[in-house]
């Protein structure tokens, strides 16, 4: 693994930097965006954000110029997705689309399909959401039942999805359903494009724990889908649904930054409030530390082989796996160092603390659940990495 960066990836950085101080609405690198009462104004700023950024050409910078990116490899991905999180910008409010859905119509859809939605995938003027959980099919997604049946012309849908992030703003949703019941589960699911304002679509929100509702049930009752928006062959679903399932654990230079940015807060916090007097305190912010420059070495080494052409193989599931455990003990020592207003809710008017740190600990409870449970990236790790014997196959 050769670290040095070539003059290009260096120019490249520093245009990002450059863009980034000149547009960012807020102070490069210090200032935070704005703080929403809403989720609704948190998504309306995030389109206009989105848009800002996707005419600097920022936005799915390996996607190929005809469709609005730059053709670039991974690591010219990763400086720049390291350069957004370095300034504080928010997380892409079409992120699904960009990072999940996007590329699996680029690597599995029709040249029609290419041309429809991935230029509007990266202004954010159509927000996508993965239909892909139900309630009785989240980590053994092939036992999915929401059901497609051919008529003329198309397919109607019946069912019910769950967790669906944000399907009460997207306009497109990607959905798995079964489409043969008479073979094995894998084989009987299709990928299909669904439009979030058809008749027969009902998003209901799900309340969580952080007070917030990003997440949604979704009911499918008749919902009639054209057969141009079919990803891929019928049946043929499951293999394409992996390819998604293979972009959402990749490397994660942004969780890097931010965790990295968090942990320099609380040293702050730390050194001000005398928390390194306490032993244990200050052994378990030099782990945290060492957590995330272990986390950086991963990364780097997953981006090296995947730019080398290298199946990255099971290294999602590491740094998944890693990054997600590493975020819950830098919390709770977060907790520690903060200690008596550490319980203050979001938005609190106290001199030691605004609840910030509260919502975050919630906020990243979850991180073990989605984009697969840690238990099964560790299935994946001990059956591909360490040869271990498989799980018995359903
Ligand atoms: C914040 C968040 C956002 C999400 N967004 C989306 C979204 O936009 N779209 C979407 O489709 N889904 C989304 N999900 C759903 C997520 O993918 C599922 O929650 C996840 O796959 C787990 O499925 P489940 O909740 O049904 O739990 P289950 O699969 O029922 O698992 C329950 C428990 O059993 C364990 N378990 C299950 N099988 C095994 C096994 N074989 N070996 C060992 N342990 C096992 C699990 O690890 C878990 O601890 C989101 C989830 C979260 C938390």
């Amino acid at each position: 693994m050769d670290l040095t960066a070539s003059d290009t990836e260096r120019l490249l950085r520093a245009e990002c930097r450059l863009w980034l101080r000149e547009n960012l609405p807020w102070e490069y690198g210090v200032g935070l965006p704005p703080r929403f009462d809403s989720l609704e104004a948190e998504i309306h700023f995030g389109r206009t954000w989105q848009q800002s950024l996707a005419q600097g050409r920022w936005v799915g910078v390996g996607w190929p110029q005809e469709y609005g990116g730059r053709g670039a490899g991974p690591i010219e991905h990763y400086i720049v997705t390291e350069e957004l999180a370095a300034a504080r910008a928010p997380e892409l409010v079409g992120r699904i689309g960009v990072n999940l859905l996007g590329p699996t119509i680029l690597a599995n859809g029709t040249p029609e399909q290419r041309s429809r939605y991935l230029p509007k995938i990266l202004d954010a003027s159509e927000i996508w959401c993965q239909l892909f959980s139900e309630p009785n099919a989240g980590s053994d997604l092939a036992s999915l039942t929401t059901h497609a049946s051919p008529t003329e012309g198309g397919w109607i849908l019946n069912g019910q999805k769950v967790w669906t992030s944000y399907a009460q703003f997207a306009d497109w949703g990607a959905c798995l359903a079964r489409t043969d019941t008479n073979t094995k589960a894998q084989l009987g699911i299709t990928y299909f494009i669904v439009d979030m304002r058809s008749d027969g679509v009902e998003v209901r929100p799900l309340r969580q724990i952080t007070d917030e509702s990003e997440f949604n049930e979704v009911f499918l009752n008749d919902v009639f889908v054209p057969d141009d928006c079919v990803v891929g062959a019928p049946n043929d679903g499951w293999r394409i649904a992996n390819s998604t399932l293979t972009h959402e654990r990749g490397v994660n230079p942004r969780q890097l930054v931010i965790h990295s940015q968090l942990l320099d807060e609380l040293l702050r916090l730390a050194d001000a409030n005398g928390s390194f007097d306490d032993e244990r305190t200050a052994a378990r912010l030099a782990e945290a530390f060492v957590e995330l420059r272990i986390f950086q070495l991963h990364n780097w080494r997953a981006v090296s082989r995947t730019s080398r052409g290298q199946d990255p193989g099971p290294v999602g599931s590491i740094s998944k796996l890693w990054w997600s455990e590493m975020s819950k003990r830098l919390h709770d020592v977060a907790m520690d160092v903060v200690g008596a207003p550490a319980p203050l809710w979001r938005g609190a008017q106290h001199d030691d603390g605004d609840g910030t740190w509260q919502r975050s600990w919630l906020y990243y409870q979850a991180s073990s659940i989605w984009a697969g449970t840690n238990e099964i990236q560790r299935n994946v790790i001990g059956e591909r990495t360490l040869g271990l014997p498989r799980e018995p196959k359903r």
